[in-house]
């Protein structure tokens, strides 16, 4: 099976897969993605730990040389003690000393994109369900200028709000989310993708979305669709973005330089009627179904509660950040450990 791979797909229009109106396309790049996520394929915790760790030493090495030592001390100190809450064969829930919120910081970003994903997994759901709409993945892309980060952000992002006034896409589309992705090319150009989940009222011709975003770009036509078939998997595909916005390990101090100078970007949004569904949506006590990653699940827990897992007493155990891959890896290594992420509510 040929592999498109991002790259080849979002700067070759011609190796875009043509969209079925009735049956998406089995392998586009999307597909591939969403595949390795599934949780066969997940790297393991401890590999996740380990990398989290290496990622925010090399950040802090780079704040040192900028000469922001404030961040460099944020950043060490963030997640340098946890409170553990686990029965010794599951982790319930992880409690910081401290967290530094810096956008980059991967164990931040995880945090965040959790939040993102139990406020609005939720909400998707049931605002798919009160109006009848299906998900679609839509990325858009743009043509590449020499700009820095914040203009090829900020030219997409007006794009889309053009898009968005257009009778199409109104006829079309009901809402949704938006996130950014940035990537950066070896000739030192920016890419900057907009990740969109719409909420699609009925089909349409892809080549008249292509000719609406070439209307408001005036140069871009490329864009991928895909519909979403599990909401849950479609939004964490999206969060990715906004929680990894870029090798960071391969950072050097311009990249940091250039993130710091983006400060108050926003990642993620919503727009159109399901910003307004959000506003006014409280979820009920089964809006947490869906979400299968036990540490999204566990909240206000206290030693001595039922592992939401096994239902065996949890136990709060402290421990330093440096530790906690290790920790990872003697769970991955017991026996009795069930497959990862497949989680069903306690009952009480
Ligand atoms: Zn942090
Ligand atoms: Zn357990």
């Amino acid at each position: 099976m040929k592999q498109l791979t991002l790259s080849t797909v979002l700067t070759k229009p011609n190796h875009l897969p043509a969209l079925s109106r009735t049956k998406p396309l089995a392998h586009t790049y999307l597909d591939n993605r969403v595949t390795k996520s599934q949780p066969n394929h997940r790297r393991a915790r401890s590999q996740g730990a380990r990398e989290r760790l290496q990622t925010k030493e090399h950040l802090a090495r780079l704040a040192v040389g900028l000469y922001e030592v404030e961040l460099a001390d944020k950043l060490q100190r963030c997640h340098s003690r946890l409170s553990v809450l686990t029965c010794g064969r599951h982790i319930a829930q992880i409690i910081p000393n401290f967290t530094c919120e810096f956008r980059l910081c991967p164990d931040c970003s995880r945090r965040r994109s959790r939040k993102i994903q139990n406020k609005y997994l939720p909400a998707m759901s049931a605002f798919m369900l009160h109006n009848h709409v299906s998900a679609v993945h839509l990325v858009l892309t743009q043509t590449h200028r020499k700009e820095n980060r914040k203009q090829s952000a900020k030219r997409i992002k007006d794009s889309f709000v053009k898009l968005q006034r257009r009778a199409f896409w109104k006829k079309h589309f009901k809402g949704g989310t938006w996130s950014l992705e940035f990537t950066k090319d070896k000739n030192g150009l920016h890419h900057t993708h907009l990740h969109i989940i719409g909420f699609r009222r009925r089909f349409f011709d892809i080549e008249l979305l292509r000719g609406e975003w070439l209307a408001v770009t005036g140069d871009s036509h490329v864009l991928n669709l895909k519909q979403i078939q599990d909401i849950a998997t479609g939004l964490r595909e999206v969060v990715k973005y906004v929680s990894k916005p870029l090798d960071i390990r391969r950072f050097g101090a311009e990249d940091l330089k250039e993130f710091l100078g983006l400060k108050n970007m926003r990642m993620f949004g919503t727009f159109g009627e399901f910003r307004d569904f959000c506003k006014g949506f409280v979820p009920s006590d089964n809006d947490g179904d869906e979400i299968t990653d036990l540490e999204s699940l566990s909240r206000n827990l206290v030693e001595g509660c039922a592992c939401p897992k096994c239902n065996q007493p949890l136990f709060d155990l402290r421990m330093s950040g440096k530790e906690l891959p290790q920790f990872y890896e003697r769970i991955e290594a017991s026996p009795t450990a069930s497959p990862p992420r497949k989680v069903r509510k306690s009952s009480h």
